[in-house]
């Protein structure tokens, strides 16, 4: 990297610029999905958004890429470029509740573990995702689903404002009346427009749940299949339950004769009276009798942090997504298939439920491209073992093409590949694209943040 850019880097910033001779490089490019190895020229570890403003600011005038990094959870390890500056808000991790106004502050490169912690305590969440090392910025910028979709809606559905660093430099508070047109796309476009350094979220009643898991042998799968798809969409929003196709880990509360075996799914999670947990539940086993049904009542954030201990960082990871209206019979063959030819104890199908509280929002207010989609649904291989990341990439790629025509022919844009192309990325946003190019252009004309699924700007 040119001296004189590293000298103005080191020189404007409070938080460190680290570059590859420095010790902490190999920690700092390193992002969750093992798959992705890049050596960016600098990690630039911002403190607060005037360290962010300097840092755009001088990368973009020294000609440099650039990339962001909220959580490093994409799956393309989209907050690193080969021989660019990475953007690292890590070190603005930081949450603030205020319990009378049920409102969230969250720093830019808040963990949602972070956030969920934070809220619980005034008996409080925000709907997010159901990894609890994820970070809020990219998540939330996707439009973010999960447990409290149903009830609540999407993530962004809960944004109230956000401050963003703009690719000229300014700063600017996005709401509803101030620069709604970047509001609008912040609410699932992406990290197309600015640096966001901190959201502001509405937040929800929510205490205790009731989780259940509901596990059947193969053979009963397409009998699943054809009862959830019917079930679910008429449940109360109360209740949500992901459908999963999964190898059963060697761990509670798990009994040992079933580990290791490759099953069908649902796991469930009532936020609803739970005095009414055994009624709620007794439906599920109805379609087959399954080889486990499991429930119990915990905390929200426990529930948030359930399968952070199967999914760490560093394994090999490859995904792919796309939204399901329905699930038709033709889907279910493919997923019988697959599911039988799962390559490794990890590797995973999940349909995600995306209905309830988020289709009752009006389809123009949010840039999320798909609010009638009822499954959010991803397919990926993943594995400890480098040796096995072809194998992992080629079962995910050949499901999600026999998958695909089942679909409503975009995906989520946080379940993309890393190398699906500008076609995907179309399709991804869906009937608000020509919308994003036309708010990027106006904030982000020369495409600065195109480290991300990305929206060109709309010719002048
Ligand atoms: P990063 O790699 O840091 O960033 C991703 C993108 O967002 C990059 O383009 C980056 O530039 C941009 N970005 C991040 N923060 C900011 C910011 N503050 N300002 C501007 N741009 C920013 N998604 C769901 O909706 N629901 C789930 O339940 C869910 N489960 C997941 C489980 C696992 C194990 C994993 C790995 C991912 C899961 N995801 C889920 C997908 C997740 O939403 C994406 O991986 C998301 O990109 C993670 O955001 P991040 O900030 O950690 O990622």
């Amino acid at each position: 990297m040119d001296i004189t850019a590293l000298e103005a880097l080191r020189g404007a910033l409070r938080g460190p610029v680290i570059t590859p001779q420095d010790p902490e490089y190999p920690e700092a490019r390193t992002v969750y999905n093992a798959m992705v190895d890049r050596r960016p020229a600098a990690v630039v570890r911002c403190t607060d958004a005037g360290d962010v403003m300097d840092a755009v600011a001088s990368v973009r005038d020294h000609g440099l890429e650039l990339a962001v990094r909220g959580g490093g959870h994409s799956g393309p390890g989209l907050s690193l470029v080969e021989g660019g500056v990475t953007v690292d808000l890590s070190p603005m991790r930081w949450v603030r509740v205020d319990p009378v106004a049920r409102t969230a502050e969250v720093g830019g490169g808040t963990l949602l573990g972070d956030l969920d912690h934070a809220a619980h305590a005034f008996g409080l969440g925000v709907p997010a995702g159901i990894v609890s090392t994820t970070g809020v910025g990219g998540l939330t910028l996707g439009g973010g689903h999960g447990h409290l979709t149903r009830k609540y809606g999407l993530t962004v559905d809960s944004l109230m404002s956000a401050d963003v660093v703009l690719a000229d430099g300014r700063f600017v508070t996005a709401d509803e009346r101030n620069h709604p047109d970047l509001f609008w796309a912040l609410r699932g476009g992406g990290g197309n427009f600015g640096v966001v350094t901190s959201f502001t979220f509405r937040l929800h009643p929510v205490g205790t749940v009731a989780l259940a898991i509901t596990l059947w042998t193969l053979d009963h799968l397409r009998e699943v299949l054809e009862w959830y798809r019917e079930f679910l969409p008429r449940a109360p929003d109360d209740l949500t339950g992901f459908y999963a196709q999964l190898v059963v880990p060697p761990a509670a509360p798990f009994p040992e004769e079933i580990h290791g075996r490759t099953m069908c799914g649902v796991i469930w999670c009532w936020t609803g009276d739970l005095d009414r947990t055994d009624e709620v539940f007794a439906p599920v086993t109805r379609p087959a009798a399954p080889a486990f049904h499991f429930t119990t009542p915990m905390p929200y954030p426990a529930l948030q942090s359930m399968f952070d201990g199967l999914m760490p960082p560093g394994l090999q990871w490859y995904w792919r997504g796309d939204f399901f209206d329905r699930v038709t019979d033709e889907a279910i063959a493919v997923h019988a298939t697959y599911a039988e030819a799962i390559p490794t104890a990890l590797s995973t199908m999940h349909l995600y439920p995306v209905d309830g509280a988020a289709h009752r929002v009006d389809p123009g207010a949010t840039a999320w491209g798909y609010r009638d989609a009822v499954w959010s649904g991803v397919v990926a291989g993943i594995d400890p073992d480098p040796a096995n990341a072809g194998k992992v990439r080629q079962w995910c790629v050949d499901y999600w093409e026999e998958l695909h025509p089942q679909s409503m022919g975009g995906g989520y844009m946080n379940f993309m590949g890393a190398d699906e192309g500008q076609d995907r990325v179309r399709s991804t946003f869906g009937a608000q694209y020509d919308r994003l190019a036309q708010v990027k252009r106006s904030y982000d004309p020369y495409n600065l943040f195109h480290a991300n699924q990305n929206i060109e700007p709309a010719p002048a």
